[in-house]
């Protein structure tokens, strides 16, 4: 979270380890120390906290990279200290962005002629990406409107309700309706008929995503492209689509390089892909990508001028680390087209590992699909003993995060697991977490059982013929309440 608690029961200082070795007094927590320490004292110190943060690579609740080969670590340490915004001085460095803009671009099928470039930015991740390019369709839907002579002070964007939350923050940023087409049990994508109809003069776009976080499920962007196509001939207007292909833009390419779901689809204008997702670099950098240039309005390109090189720009913050640029290029040159399918195919069959271990404990009713992101979504087909929740924080014990989560409106009684199968999550590990779900079932089995005997033996501890019968429903809810009191439940609701 970027804006911290103070939480008072945490107390004010830290407490000094290895005394002896490096410190005796105290480090104040939330105050900046009088004094300095020895560098390896602070690394110490540091360290030593940080062994609590859980493991990156047991966190299954990210879609980010959390490994590369050590020769691109190298690189990225090397670049450590460049300003990505210091274009005339790391020349190299906006080199390597414009071709990865260019090579995303054609795997996009950006319509990109022989002597033309493609249009695009490298960004901190698909939310930076997502605000640009909301951006650009609120600003040409205004420009038009004021050329009509029509209000223009209305915007909405239609989306499903399964968006993810830095649609919401786009929204209220930057002050533009969000209009969510809800979703129903067993259907947690965006239905395109209902967001076409959901459709006015108003929208600035209709955002489909490829690889909802959810479940990983692709929307069917073609059908919306055909249904729109319909909806702006017969009203003149011309509502385009937005694709935020977070995760799912280095995913289709490679493994279902025949579906239809960015440029090719006449309707496009813009696409996001998070490079720290399936693009394979750690955390900061995303990607987004224009169809043509007048997709992108003229004004919200600023123009640097450094030392008389003019270099156009289009993003939120000034100054960025270069290496996150770097490392997408690196992998892009050294797995190649290839080298990402090889990885693809290889996570979707560890899905398929653990998708069929999590079938066969019997428990679960699976909502991911056998295609999309390679992810595993599973709910409990009763949960009247215990909830998905327990089951997530029971987890915990043995090193892994898997986050539970409530569905958004209208599914939201549908609570699920979800696991992400990034690069790093081997078959082994698949078949070790199918193993730990096991127990943890069987804890929570004979956990429930015990309490049901408890409050059996409290019934028939009652006087006699006080004693009511109670029914089969009416003992499930009292045990559920009971067993609740018990764990303390929480939710995780902030999946990313
Ligand atoms: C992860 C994700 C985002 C946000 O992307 P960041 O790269 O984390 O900023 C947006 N949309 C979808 C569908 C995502 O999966």
């Amino acid at each position: 979270m970027v804006i911290s608690a103070t939480r008072s029961d945490t107390g004010e200082s830290l407490h000094a380890t290895f005394a002896s070795r490096y410190v005796r007094t105290c480090l104040p927590r939330f105050k900046m120390p009088a004094e300095a320490i020895p560098k390896d004292a602070a690394y110490q110190i540091i360290n030593d906290e940080l062994m609590l943060d859980g493991n990156p690579r047991l966190n299954l609740a990210s879609f980010v990279t959390t490994w590369m080969e050590p020769e691109c670590d190298k690189l990225i340490m090397a670049s450590i200290n460049k300003n990505y915004v210091d274009m005339d001085e790391y020349p190299v460095t906006t080199e390597l962005q414009n071709r990865c803009v260019n090579m995303i671009a054609h795997l996009f099928h950006a319509p990109i002629g022989e002597e033309e470039t493609a249009v695009g930015v490298g960004t901190v991740g698909s939310s930076e990406a997502i605000m640009l390019a909301g951006l650009a369709f609120k600003r040409k839907w205004q420009n038009k409107r004021k050329a009509e002579g029509k209000p223009h002070d209305k915007p909405n964007i239609v989306t499903g309700a399964n968006v993810q939350v830095c649609w919401e923050k786009f929204a209220r940023y930057f002050e533009v309706e969000l209009k969510e087409v809800k979703l129903r049990e067993g259907y947690y994508v965006m239905d395109p008929e209902k967001a076409v109809e959901l459709v006015d003069e108003n929208t600035i776009c209709v955002a489909a995503i490829l690889g909802s976080t959810l479940n990983g499920e692709f929307e069917d962007v073609k059908r919306l492209n055909d249904l729109l196509t319909a909806k702006n001939k017969e009203t003149g207007w011309d509502t385009p689509i937005h694709v935020d292909a977070a995760s799912g833009g280095f995913i289709a390419p490679f493994l279902n390089p025949e579906l239809e779901w960015d440029f090719r689809l006449p309707l496009v204008k813009s696409i996001n892909v998070s490079g720290h997702k399936y693009g394979l670099v750690y955390a900061g950098v995303g990607w987004v990508i224009w169809r043509r240039k007048d997709d992108l309005p003229e004004e919200l390109i600023f123009h640097i001028n450094y030392l008389g090189a003019d270099q156009p720009t289009f993003t939120l913050n000034f100054s960025k680390g270069s290496s996150q640029i770097i490392a997408q290029y690196y992998q892009f040159i050294r797995l190649g087209f290839e080298g990402y399918k090889d990885i693809m195919e290889n996570c979707m069959g560890n899905a398929k590992v653990l998708r069929e271990g999590i079938e066969n404990t019997g428990q679960f009713e699976i909502v991911s699909k056998e295609s999309g992101v390679p992810l595993v979504a599973f709910a409990l087909k009763d949960s009247s003993k215990y909830t998905v929740f327990d089951i997530s924080e029971n987890l915990r014990r043995f090193g892994w995060i898997v986050p539970a989560y409530t569905m958004p409106p209208d599914a939201e009684r549908v609570a699920v697991l979800r696991v992400v199968i990034r690069e790093d999550f081997s078959r082994s590990l698949a078949e070790r977490l199918v193993a730990d779900i096991q127990k943890v079932l069987h804890e929570l089995e004979d956990h429930a059982n015990k309490i049901a005997k408890i409050v059996n033996v409290s019934v028939q501890e009652k006087p006699a013929g006080t004693m009511v019968k109670k029914s089969v429903q009416e003992m499930e809810k009292d045990i559920t309440k009971y067993w609740r009191k018990l764990v303390d439940r929480k939710k995780t609701s902030g999946v990313c």
